[in-house]
Formats: structure tokens, C-alpha cells, sequence
């Protein structure tokens, strides 16, 4: 789904850092110097980027349309 908006473990607001990860990421840059870079330094917050999936694309075709 969507990346949570703090580390689960400390609490660090991660969230607003996650695009710039993945646009990093992109261009070829290596994920753990970017997230050096960002600073991500406990593992507990790095390890948010490294093992997300983002599934929001696969999963909102099955969600319900919302009459207005
Ligand atoms: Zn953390």
C-alpha cells in the first residue's frame, strides 16, 4: 500500500522522504547511500524503504466508487 507515514519502531516521520527515494533510486544511485543522504540512519527507518512494496496501483481497481 501506501509507504506509513512514521517508522514503526522509533517514529520518525518518513513519509515525505519517499519520493525522493524512489526518484534517486531510479536514476541508478545506490538505495543505501541515498538513504544516507536523506538521513536515514537507524535501520529501523531504513529498512521502511528497503522492504516496502508499493501495491496502491494493484489493489484500487478493486476499491468501491464513491457516489457524490
Ligand atoms: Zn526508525
Amino acid at each position: 500500500m501506501l509507504i506509513p507515514v512514521r517508522c514503526w519502531s522509533c517514529g520518525k516521520v518518513i513519509a515525505h522522504k519517499y519520493q525522493e527515494y524512489l526518484d534517486a533510486v531510479e536514476e541508478g544511485k545506490d538505495a543505501g547511500q541515498v538513504l544516507h543522504d536523506l538521513g536515514f540512519e537507524r535501520y529501523c527507518c531504513r529498512r521502511m524503504f528497503v522492504g516496502h512494496i508499493d501495491l496502491i496501483d494493484e489493489v484500487a481497481p478493486f476499491s468501491i466508487e464513491r457516489q457524490q
